[in-house]
């Protein structure tokens, strides 16, 4: 049983629910064994959950109606009695993973006002067109300010409320030409040479009298805000994630707001990091394996086991050298089609698996649909509704899956590797090395009988994935 979000909708209360449930059993000799009742506030919040075989994927957030299914598939329960096909199933992957229960296990399944028949392939076929159908007709009934702003992040149009936002008119986000401006003026200056604080285009902005939104003076953070935020790179944000491309038009291209958020995080993550020493977190003492710092040293920068920070002392490399030989052999694992071809990999998979097999399950669905209404088994009306949902799903999963690529190995890849390596900030240079290399170096001890310079191998490698 379920109870519906909307109480004044949901006539038969709970109670009358299960009477109802109890007589169907009686009459058709089955005992229960259990009941279970699901409150469904978050019927479209997907969240990554196991299915009955053990993999993992995008579902609504049904926790006992995934308990029934584990119930069912693991033998522990041999059928399921709901109250109607609505309760059971409102989403059309809830209703697959149901049916491929049913099909594997051949679990009988009733429901008290009948609607949910899965017996044959007609009831079946029927209870996906109703699922996709009601899905729909929930989704456009769902009046509920938290439900309308998801529905409209999937969309991509503009949530409204609160103040505008800077560059963009409240209403149909239309660009304002001048604030435009004064965000592809804050970005050059960020990525400029040399790259401007956030103080100093504060003063700027405030010396040259530039506006803001609320008519107050810009400070640091309202710079850092009006060029950050997803919407000025065209992007749709729900809850601080990108959900998907925005229906207004950008005012930064993906690549400038990236490489600004990017110079402004590691700004503030770690000062010397964006500068210069990048290995930081890379490198391991051999002799203690405590993590090597970037550190100075009376010969220049280097990266010290040091014994402020708890570490041996012993080990300590020049930093400039190690980085230029961890570059060097970056840049000659880059030169391998078959690590490329792996990276190209990981920088489509990681986040977007789940979008990625969401996006086949609903291409084959689309395709499954399409036969049914060949063969007549749906009428057209059926057919292009079924079809509108499904598709405006496969939008959003396409959209997710070029959002999400992690971003510094989607620059790095596009286009001539080398150049584009050369033009990494320090801090996405760390983290395809970490790709590349994700348990980092160990630093060996210099060999003293053979002198002074530096010494490549005492780079080694920990374990380099893509290898294989
Ligand atoms: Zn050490």
């Amino acid at each position: 049983m379920r109870i519906s979000d909307d109480k004044a909708e949901d006539a038969k209360g709970v109670g009358r629910q299960e009477d109802d449930g109890r007589t169907l059993a009686d009459r058709l000799g089955w005992g229960i064994a259990e009941v279970l009742v699901e409150n469904d506030t978050s019927a479209f919040k997907r969240r990554k959950t196991k299915l009955p075989d053990g993999t993992t994927a995008l579902r609504t957030f049904r926790p006992k109606f995934r308990a029934a299914l584990d119930m069912l598939s693991s033998g522990e329960r041999d059928g399921l009695l709901a109250y109607d096909l609505d309760r059971t199933a409102r989403d059309p992957r809830d209703l697959e993973d149901l049916i491929d229960v049913v099909e594997q296990r051949h679990i009988p399944v009733q429901s008290v006002t009948g609607s949910l028949r899965l017996a044959n392939d007609a009831d079946i076929t029927m209870a996906r067109v109703m699922v996709a159908i009601a899905n729909k007709a929930s989704r456009d009934t769902a009046r509920r300010v938290a439900r309308k702003h998801v529905e409209l992040a999937a969309e991509g149009k503009w949530n409204g409320g609160g103040f505008r936002g800077y560059g963009y008119t409240r209403k149909g986000m239309e660009i304002i030409e001048a604030e435009a401006k004064v965000i592809r003026d804050i970005a050059a200056w960020i990525l400029g040479v040399p790259s401007r604080s956030l103080n100093w285009i504060k003063d700027e902005l405030n010396r040259l009298g530039v506006p803001t939104v609320t008519g107050k003076p810009w400070n640091a953070r309202s710079v850092r805000s009006v060029v950050t935020k997803p919407s000025v790179a065209g992007l749709r944000a729900h809850r601080g994630r990108i959900v998907g491309p925005g229906q207004w038009k950008p005012i930064l291209d993906m690549d400038t707001w990236e490489r600004v958020c990017a110079t402004l995080a590691g700004r503030h993550r770690n000062v010397d990091l964006t500068l210069k020493r990048w290995l930081t977190g890379l490198l391991h003492c051999s002799q203690c394996h405590r993590e090597i710092s970037g550190a100075q040293g009376n010969g220049g920068p280097r990266y010290w086991c040091s014994t402020p920070h708890g570490g041996c002392g012993k080990i300590a490399i020049n930093a400039a050298m190690a980085e230029a030989e961890v570059e060097r052999q970056v840049l000659d694992l880059l030169t391998r089609p078959r690590v490329l071809e792996r990276l190209d990999h990981i920088s489509r998979s990681e986040v977007t698996d789940d979008a990625r097999r969401e996006l086949a399950d609903d291409e084959a669905q689309l395709k499954q649909l399409a036969g049914m209404w060949a063969r007549k088994e749906m009428s057209l009306g059926e057919y292009r509704e079924a079809r509108k949902i499904i598709e405006d799903r496969i939008k959003g999963s396409r959209a997710l899956i070029n959002a999400s690529a992690p971003r510094a190995l989607r620059r790095l890849l596009a286009g001539d590797v080398r150049a584009n390596w050369a033009a990494l900030t320090p801090a996405d240079k760390r983290d395809v090395v970490l790709t590349l290399v994700p348990e980092g170096y160990e630093v060996l001890a210099h060999d003293r009988s053979r002198g002074n310079p530096f010494q490549p191998e005492r780079l080694r490698p920990e374990h380099v994935t893509t290898a294989a």
